[in-house]
């Protein structure tokens, strides 16, 4: 009866501490809210140009470092400026 406790003890604690990579954790702050700028511009495509990769694809957050309410906000700025022409849905 005690066989699975025994499995699952090893995974149970700490584990999701435990950071793998080099990388050590970089503080980021988002963009946005440290520059006070509540809404998000999708006609600011200089600004935007930051938030999508070379091939014209939006980062992810991990990439941008934006909070999860700005990420989403940058994410629709971006498929409306698509709209707009001011930024690519593909890379050059
Ligand atoms: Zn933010």
């Amino acid at each position: 009866m005690d066989k699975n406790k025994n499995s699952r003890n090893r995974a149970n604690d700490g584990d999701d501490k435990i950071r793998r990579g080099k990388r050590p954790a970089k503080k980021r702050v988002c963009e946005y809210c440290q520059g006070h700028i509540d809404h998000v511009d999708y006609k600011d495509a200089e600004r935007l140009k930051k938030y999508i990769a070379e091939n014209g694809k939006i980062l992810p957050r991990r990439a941008t470092g934006l909070c999860a309410e700005h990420q989403r906000d940058v994410t629709t700025a971006v498929k409306r400026a698509r709209i707009m022409a001011l930024l690519p849905f593909r890379g050059e």
